[in-house]
């Protein structure tokens, strides 16, 4: 395949620069002609495409968001909308794709790979909820993001002696809050994986209080069936503690890549590449350990990675 395309849709992760670097100059590398599409599949149905050459990824590798910019397309998710994007593709004889984003991108990657377009799919999200690969671009950013939110508050609870509920991304999945929580010491994590029990938060609450604890940070994944505000009143009443919420929302979007980002979006942008080059039908591409994985695109939507039970059993050890 000679002349190919990238574009980033759905919510922006950290990595994705870092990505569509590592697509552009990988691909020239290979004699290919990269084309860059604006705005996600919006973008793509109204033309905003153009070549892209070494400089025009120049000093975006430490930048969060996308220099292509994203967008959601509900006119994309119609037969018109899909073929309007089909022929504008065969204007520019774009004849493969990379899509960065997540499950609704790769949705939509999906339909334009049965009408005959290759698609490279790269997962970038912060939420981690896509179960072909063990880490999604932008998933490690967003929970050190978290990490340094938890000690700022952590030192202003303690100063207090209050309980902090502290409600982060992740949609249905609770990774970010697992792992930001196990890493920042929280006292309760709640994700939608498992059951939720207010008497359990609370009876950690009260035995931390009378162990002479200062603070207490209750992790919330937004997925969880409990408002957050409603949770913080419960734990007060329960406990008799002043209960806080922070909702932290899109400040875990942005920022700097972590280093382990940048490597993610590099490698897995490089076996699109490849894959692209040697003319491979449409894949997922992703983690499992160390490995680059592609999968089958199709497929890739259809497995599940079960949620780590035993994270979440030493983040509670650990925080007794
Ligand atoms: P993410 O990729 O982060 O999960 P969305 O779910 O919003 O974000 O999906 C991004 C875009 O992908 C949507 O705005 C739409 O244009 C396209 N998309 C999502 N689901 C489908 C689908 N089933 N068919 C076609 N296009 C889809």
């Amino acid at each position: 395949m000679k002349r190919i395309g990238v574009l980033t849709s759905g919510g922006d992760a950290p990595g994705m620069n870092a990505a569509v670097r590592a697509v552009v100059r990988c691909g020239l590398d290979r004699g290919m002609e990269v084309y860059g599409i604006q705005r996600g599949y919006e973008g793509l149905i109204d033309g905003a495409i153009k070549e892209m050459d070494m400089s025009s990824v120049g000093d975006i590798l430490h930048r969060g968001g996308t220099i292509l910019r994203t967008a959601r397309s509900e006119r994309f998710k119609t037969e018109e909308g899909q073929k309007h994007a089909i022929n504008v593709l065969s204007a520019f004889g774009i004849e493969g794709i990379v899509v960065i984003g997540g499950d609704g991108s790769f949705r939509g990657g999906l339909e334009l790979s049965q009408r005959g377009i290759t698609v490279m799919g790269l997962p970038g999200t912060i939420d981690n909820d896509l179960g072909y690969t063990d880490f999604t671009i932008g998933f490690d950013t967003a929970v050190n993001t978290v990490l340094s939110a938890v000690s700022n508050i952590r030192d202003t609870s303690s100063s207090h002696e209050r309980a902090t509920v502290i409600e982060v991304m992740g949609r249905h999945c609770g990774d970010i809050a697992l792992y930001a929580g196990l890493t920042g010491g929280a006292d309760n994590i709640l994700v939608p994986e498992m059951p939720f029990d207010i008497n359990k938060v609370c009876r950690k609450i009260i035995q931390g209080k009378n162990r002479g604890k200062m603070h207490d940070i209750i992790m919330k994944a937004e997925g969880v069936g409990v408002d957050a505000k409603e949770l913080a009143q419960l734990v007060e009443e329960k406990t008799g503690k002043e209960t806080r919420v922070v909702i932290l929302a899109y400040l875990q979007r942005g920022g700097s890549p972590t280093a382990k980002d940048r490597m993610l979006a590099s490698r897995t942008a490089s076996k699109a590449v490849e894959l692209l080059y040697d003319d491979e039908s449409s894949k997922a591409i992703g983690i499992c350990g160390s490995e680059i994985v592609a999968y089958d695109l199709e497929k890739a939507l259809t497995i599940k990675r079960p949620f780590n039970a035993d994270l979440y059993h030493l983040a509670d050890v650990l925080s007794k």
